[in-house]
């Protein structure tokens, strides 16, 4: 018998062009739009243009947010809120990387409801969210179709993430053009993020035969991806394939949620600054090596569909690609090895990821 439960409620429209082509479908969402986004990759990848150009075309009036961080903060989501708030849009676009389209969904909720950030994190939003418009442009977190946000919050010391059904987005634009702009590391970065979802997924006690369609088409795209992400010769092919690599994970995980390799490359970016897809790329080879004892035939799935023959050539592949070039300290492992064991994340890895199992992760990855 097949299982599965399945809610994915955002449309995804794909193709190039689809943002221009597509003008008229923003008018569903009001007159006024919040466009929510960083400083530069808006601009760069050719995505902003685009959007405005639509939402001229539809009448539709806009203020643009455009200091989002990467990995932002409670505060600077909140700066977005206060934006929001003053001008009162109708609806939210988020235009970018992760950080983009996970502070988007922050304000969509702050936009409307008198809370606190930190109140983000109960879950419990007496008005719903504003609609929001997701436009990636890096290849790797498939936060378009999530119902999750990635904060950084300084009073814990960490990244934490809080979620809700309203957070879908109610369109995701995938044009892989967006993505041409990013440079050598943060296209392999982002890439090395939506594999990990993809593998977190397949080896997450949430898995579920629906999430596995998705992974199994995601990881076949990413290895097709994979000659040309490691000559740096970027063509189009590899573009689009990353995307809806990325896409595809995103999809899994919205289901399944991600694992202990989140909860471990947390404290890696936030003491570290490790770019996120880079933090869970330096895990990932001893996360399959401990899932060998929980999910052998899995795993071996996961490296035939990727064409690696073995474990060492997949930790190999990651050094190529990021490179690992991080040690941690005794002391470093220790502590953020126990706070990991401690998340939810780890409780949805397969096996029992207790404080000694993330320490021992952490000390063959990083020690
Ligand atoms: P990011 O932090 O959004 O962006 C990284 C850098 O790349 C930024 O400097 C950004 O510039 C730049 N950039 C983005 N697109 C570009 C383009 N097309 N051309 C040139 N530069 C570009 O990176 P990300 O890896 O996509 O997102 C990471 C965040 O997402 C983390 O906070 C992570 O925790 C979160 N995440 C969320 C989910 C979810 O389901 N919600 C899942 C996994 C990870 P700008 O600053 O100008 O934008
Ligand atoms: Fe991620």
């Amino acid at each position: 018998m097949l299982n599965f439960n399945f809610f994915l409620p955002t449309e995804i429209l794909h193709g190039q062009d689809v943002v221009t082509g597509s003008a008229a479908r923003f008018r569903e969402f009001g007159k006024k739009a919040l466009i929510v986004t960083g400083q530069r990759s808006a601009k760069m990848s050719g995505a902003y243009a685009d959007v405005e150009n639509a939402l001229l075309s539809q009448g539709i009036e806009f203020h643009v947010f455009d200091r989002v961080e990467s990995n932002p903060t409670l505060e600077n989501v909140n700066l977005g809120a206060q934006a929001a708030r003053s001008f009162g849009p109708d609806f939210i676009i988020g235009i970018g990387g992760g950080s983009s389209l996970d502070a988007a969904k922050a304000i969509a909720v702050l936009a409307v409801n008198n809370l606190r950030p930190e109140q983000l994190y109960d879950g419990h939003f007496p008005t719903k969210p504003l609609p929001i418009i997701a436009i990636p442009t890096t290849a790797g977190t498939g936060s378009e179709v999530t119902p999750y946000s990635v904060l950084t919050v300084p009073e814990k010391q960490t990244k934490a993430s809080f979620s809700h059904p309203g957070l879908f987005p109610r369109i995701a634009f995938l044009d892989y053009r967006y993505t041409e702009s990013m440079e050598l590391e943060t296209t392999r970065y982002t890439a090395v993020d939506a594999l990990s979802h993809l593998i977190e997924s397949y080896l997450s006690r949430r898995a579920t035969d629906m999430s596995d369609l998705f992974v199994e088409a995601g990881l076949t795209l990413w290895g097709r991806a994979l000659s040309d992400l490691k000559a740096a010769a970027f063509s189009s092919g590899m573009r689009e394939s990353l995307l809806v690599a990325s896409t595809l994970g995103g999809m899994a995980i919205a289901h399944t949620g991600t694992t202990v390799v989140h909860a471990l490359g947390y404290p890696l970016t936030y003491f570290h600054g490790v770019p996120h897809g880079k933090a869970n790329g330096l895990l990932l080879a001893e996360y399959l090596k401990y899932n060998q004892r929980h999910a052998k035939s899995r795993v071996t799935t996961i490296l035939k569909l990727l064409n690696l023959k073995d474990i060492g050539a997949f930790r190999d592949l990651m050094c190529e690609l990021l490179p690992c070039d991080l040690k941690l300290t005794a002391e470093q492992i220790n502590e953020y090895g126990i706070a990991a064991s401690r998340t939810k994340n780890a409780t949805h890895s397969l096996g029992d990821v207790n404080s000694e199992v993330c320490i021992e992760i952490l000390t063959n990855s990083l020690g």
